[in-house]
């Protein structure tokens, strides 16, 4: 039996995070899968449970030992997604999460057809950059940074399966397992939303 095997990605500052951690509070059916990235680790964050803090000498060496079921550089550091965990937990009967930036997901949706790719946006601009300043983990240079990213990554999004607006993280939950049940219908129009948030980033963020 094989579980499913489920991308969250999202603009930094979405929100993403914390609509995982809600998954796993409200089903034990769900395995996050822990990423290996060479940023430094931030206040709050815990080697081997936010992440697998490591040098770029040893990612680059798990590149070359094909220990990494994908990859990818944001901004200036790379992320990837441990291949063993992944797949025992797969192979098990598991649902495995991995909460990934786009070119990763785009990757494990070329390895894997079956897996489900959905992209959380904010409301609108102005929760985004609260979000990123209010967690006050990161300089403005860094803010801008971010926000110019997503401005790059809005470009990918039309390849996910779905798109999910974190207005209400009930309800973004609640969609979230309708998907996977696939009793999912889409009610609103998200290029709509995205098109107004781009702007205003560009227009009132940098
Ligand atoms: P952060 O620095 O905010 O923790 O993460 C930056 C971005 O990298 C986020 O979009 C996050 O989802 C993504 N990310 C985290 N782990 C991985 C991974 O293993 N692979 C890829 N491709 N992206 C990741």
């Amino acid at each position: 039996m094989c579980g499913k095997l489920i991308i969250i990605s999202g603009f930094s500052g979405s929100g993403k995070g914390t609509i995982v951690k809600e998954i796993f509070k409200r089903s034990n059916d769900f395995c996050l899968s822990i990423s290996a990235t060479t940023r430094s680790m931030r206040k709050g964050e815990r080697e081997g449970v936010s992440y697998f803090f490591v040098t770029k000498d040893k990612f680059e060496e798990m590149i070359k030992n094909n220990e990494l079921l994908e990859f990818a550089k944001y901004i200036d550091n790379y992320y990837g997604t441990p291949k063993k965990y992944v797949l025992d937990r797969l192979n098990e009967g598991k649902n495995v999460i991995l909460e990934i930036e786009i070119q990763g997901a785009l990757q494990i949706k070329k390895i894997c057809k079956d897996s489900i790719l959905i992209f959380i946006i904010p409301p609108n601009a102005k929760s985004l950059y609260d979000r990123l300043k209010k967690r006050g983990t990161e300089t403005d240079e860094m803010i801008e940074s971010r926000l110019k990213k997503a401005i790059v990554e809005a470009e990918d999004i039309k390849n996910y399966d779905y798109v999910l607006v974190n207005d209400n993280i009930d309800n973004v939950i609640n969609d979230f397992f309708k998907i996977l049940s696939d009793e999912y219908k889409n009610a609103i129009d998200v290029d709509v939303i995205i098109n107004k948030i781009l702007s205003d980033i560009k227009n009132n963020y940098y």
